[in-house]
């Protein structure tokens, strides 16, 4: 029975944006418009059709004059489809140069089809940009915004910087490779930056998806958890929806007498020969020249086949301006006639090759007269020809041997899995399949048959949209960061206040974070900022920290400020002595859990305990990253089930996984300040999710600045702590101006 996800995104209007529209165009007298071909553009057809959905996207070629493009333009509104227009020669630059020429090969692993010198990348930006400034154009508020593919990697970026509240998806239908091939990408920073723009990026698989965290860590430095990531104060879903196919479509057409009949004519004139098929575009992806190279070792090692097999082989053609396709095809046509010579006879050859698209009539008929579907390529995203032969076949018969390279290997295990890249291995694949028993290609089919007709299509792209109608309508704050006339504006805003009590945090804050906990002391700018600001008229300082209180009392002690250590375990008015705020059983818990994080320690080159009053922090700054964030992630695990009964928190913070006793933050550490000045307007400023307590604490008057990158309450973003130390002394500037004017 088909699930279906709810009806949420039901409401909203979708705009789909792809490098191909649903339409392709051709410009001779007049313009001519034809229904585009392929998996993503049937896909999204029926979602396109609906209500006023948008399609934006390239028509393919561009108009030769301004009059035709107005006309095309019009058609194209008519449809609800907008088009992005590329002049030459970025269009090829963009579409054959990057796209293809670049991104294509890699994501498939083709390594040695990359050009030595990768030349087109500016082409590629400013081929997205207009992508991004279309979309921006014309998608109003509310609408689900969905980016497709490899094409338009940093679209979802260049989106989310003109339309920060937007839901914006995008999908991948192709492989996304492993981190390891993915960073030989020039400008792979870039593209991870582009596509976490998203609020939700969508793979086929699990594998993919990750792949992505991987690369994010190896690359970025970013770690993820399995189904988001929190970046840039947002949190970016990843999930996996393997595409389907019109598979009700497919299986009534399969079914259909036309195709039962025209199947019959392409099956075998000898009774008991078999029919092998296979149906690709005539990309080096698809792995035709290994599949011909199996057959031959086929015919070679067991000579019974020669007479017993046909093969038909439909390659459509496709890019075929590359030269990398002509020599493929070169090669492909050699192979077939290599192979025809050696192993025909008189009355027939063994493989019938066709360089030619298909109608879809063609197609069904292929799938149903077919004994075994050959379907090897070296790579794909998902493979929708392995779903459709399945979906054609009604009577429940019929044989698919696929690549397990293909992303449809992961949900269709009942089909025969070859490794495309060991020729032997799929000649003894070919021949299992050829003798396999009918009971058992039943078995396998009804299964498989199972699980493609209850995820069609519609299911695949509901469910993208069904979650990313769920991201919620989120808090942004003002993002003021390297904006130099708005952090003047911050500046003079706190300077008219003619009173101020600062609440601030130390590292990430005042202090970069640095490699070692003790080479974060204070410098001559920030002591002469801490002491011109504790001393200035109407101000009055904190500084809230989560360090344990000997490095605080060391370094910041001297000066006139308050300070809070630990999070609020301790707290030390100006001149006062420390106030320990955790009760004496408050730690009870640490031995044991400091035993289990010296075992991680010892597994974890680098990683360190720091022991607090009333918490234990393992840091994993120093460690490799990928290891670090591995045994950070077990950590936890083990940690939330060893402490389950205990009276603490678990908290995951930058780069390090504290535990610490329930009740007492940030927020509670300043409680006391605040209540002595109660009428004094608060500005907090921190970087993560400990300052957070401290936000949520202070009254609605309060501005509160985030000056990191995660998620935030926080009213206002800035850059870290150059930023801070700016805004602090322009501060001080401006109130001294003030005063001296008010002197005079
Ligand atoms: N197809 C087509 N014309 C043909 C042969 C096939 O439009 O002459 C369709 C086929 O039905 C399938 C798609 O092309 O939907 C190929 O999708 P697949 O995922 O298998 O490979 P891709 O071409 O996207 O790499």
């Amino acid at each position: 029975m088909t699930e279906q996800p709810t009806d949420v995104a039901q409401a909203a209007r979708v705009v789909l944006v792809s490098n191909r529209l649903p339409v392709s165009v051709k410009f001779g007298e007049g313009i001519e418009l034809m229904p585009s071909s392929g998996g993503l553009v049937t896909g999204m057809r029926g979602l396109h059709g609906r209500d006023e959905n948008l399609w934006i996207g390239w028509p393919g070629a561009e108009p030769p004059n301004d009059e035709l493009r107005a006309q095309l333009d019009q058609k194209l509104a008519e449809r609800n489809t907008l088009a992005v227009h590329l002049a030459e020669p970025e269009a090829s630059r963009f579409y054959e140069g990057i796209s293809n020429g670049v991104i294509w090969p890699l994501f498939h692993y083709l390594i040695d089809r990359i050009p030595l010198v990768v030349r087109d990348w500016d082409a590629y930006v400013s081929a997205n940009q207009h992508f991004a400034e279309k979309a921006a154009e014309h998608a109003r508020e509310g609408d689900l915004i969905w980016i497709h593919d490899y094409h338009l990697l940093l679209v979802p970026g260049m989106l989310r910087a003109r339309m920060p509240r937007a839901r914006i998806g995008f999908f991948l239908h192709v492989p996304f490779p492993s981190s390891e091939i993915f960073r030989i990408l020039p400008n792979r920073e870039q593209v991870l930056r582009g596509l976490l723009g998203a609020d939700l990026i969508g793979f086929h698989t699990f594998g993919y998806r990750r792949h992505f965290s991987a690369s994010l860590l190896s690359t970025l430095g970013i770690e993820s958890e399995l189904d988001h990531v929190d970046i840039e104060g947002r949190s970016v879903r990843l999930g996996v929806f393997p595409m389907g196919i019109d598979a009700a479509a497919f299986s009534e057409l399969g079914s259909d007498p036309a195709t039962l009949e025209a199947a019959a004519q392409l099956r075998p004139g000898t009774v008991g020969q078999k029919l092998l098929v296979g149906v690709d575009r005539l990309d080096y992806t698809k792995g035709l020249p290994r599949r011909l190279l199996a057959l031959e070792r086929l015919f070679e090692r067991t000579p019974r086949y020669r007479d017993q097999l046909r093969f038909l082989q439909i390659a459509v053609p496709t890019r075929e301006g590359g030269s990398e396709y002509k020599s493929l095809r070169r090669e492909v046509e050699e192979l077939v006639g290599r192979i025809n010579g050696a192993y025909g006879s008189l009355h027939g050859t063994p493989i019938q090759y066709l360089y030619q698209g298909v109608t879809q009539a063609e197609l069904v008929a292929s799938y149903r007269a077919a004994d075994v579907m050959v379907v090897t390529p070296l790579r794909d995203g998902m493979n929708l020809v392995a779903k459709e032969f399945v979906a054609t076949r009604a009577d429940g018969d019929g044989v698919l041997v696929l690549s397990e390279f293909a992303g449809a290997a992961s949900e269709l295990g009942e089909a025969l899995r070859v490794n495309p890249y060991d020729v032997e291995q799929v000649a003894a694949g070919l021949a299992q399949a050829l003798d396999m028993s009918e009971r058992e290609r039943r078995e396998r089919m009804s299964s498989l048959r199972q699980r493609v007709l209850s995820r069609p299509v519609e299911y695949w792209a509901r469910s993208f949209l069904d979650t990313l109608a769920e991201t919620p309508d989120r808090f942004v704050p003002n993002d003021i960061r390297r904006q130099p006339a708005k952090l003047e504006r911050m500046a003079r805003q706190l300077a008219e206040q003619p009173r101020l009590l600062f609440a601030l945090d130390y590292d990430g804050t005042l202090e970069p974070i640095r490699w070692s906990a003790e080479s974060a002391r204070p410098d001559l700018e920030l002591e002469k900022l801490l002491t011109d600001l504790s001393g200035a008229p109407g101000t009055t300082v904190y500084v809230v920290s989560g360090r344990l209180k000997d490095f605080i009392e060391r370094w910041l002690g001297a000066f006139p400020i308050g300070l809070v250590a630990e999070h609020g375990i301790w707290t030390r008015q100006a001149g006062e002595s420390w106030q320990c705020h955790a009760d004496g059983n408050a730690g009870s818990w640490k031995p044991s859990v400091r035993t289990i994080l010296d075992e991680y320690t010892a597994r974890a080159p680098g990683a360190f305990v720091e022991d607090k009053t009333a918490g234990l922090a393992w840091h994993y700054r120093r460690t490799d990253p990928y290891l670090g964030a591995h045994l950070a992630r077990e950590l936890r695990l083990h940690l939330v089930q060893a402490l389950a009964q205990q009276p603490v928190n678990i908290l995951a913070g930058r780069k390090l996984i504290e535990i610490r006793a329930q009740g007492i933050d940030k927020g509670v550490g300043v409680r006391d300040f605040l209540g002595l000045l109660p009428d004094v307007p608060v500005v907090a400023i921190g970087d993560d999710r400990t300052d957070e307590d401290l936000f949520s604490a202070l009254p609605a008057s309060s501005i509160t600045l985030c000056a990191g990158t995660g998620l935030t309450r926080a009213s206002y973003r800035v850059d870290g702590p150059s930023e801070v130390r700016w805004l602090l002394g322009r501060y001080l500037a401006l109130r001294a101006g003030a005063n001296s004017s008010l002197d005079e």
